[in-house]
């Protein structure tokens, strides 16, 4: 067994990148380079925070 290992998203892809919130190791589609994070913790983080919208 590889530690190396597969996106934890799409588990296909070699992981490059760690996601800095989660930990996840993703590949670079499931990687959000803005954020730093997966892009699940990024679809998260944004639909939580709503970037530019009104409170
Ligand atoms: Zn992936
Ligand atoms: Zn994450």
């Amino acid at each position: 067994m590889s530690v190396s290992g597969l996106c934890q998203i799409c588990e296909r892809q070699r992981a490059d990148y760690q996601c800095s919130r989660c930990g996840a190791l993703v590949c670079e589609a499931h990687y959000d380079p803005e954020t730093g994070y997966c892009t699940d913790c990024a679809a998260e983080v944004r639909a939580g925070r709503g970037d530019s919208g009104p409170r």
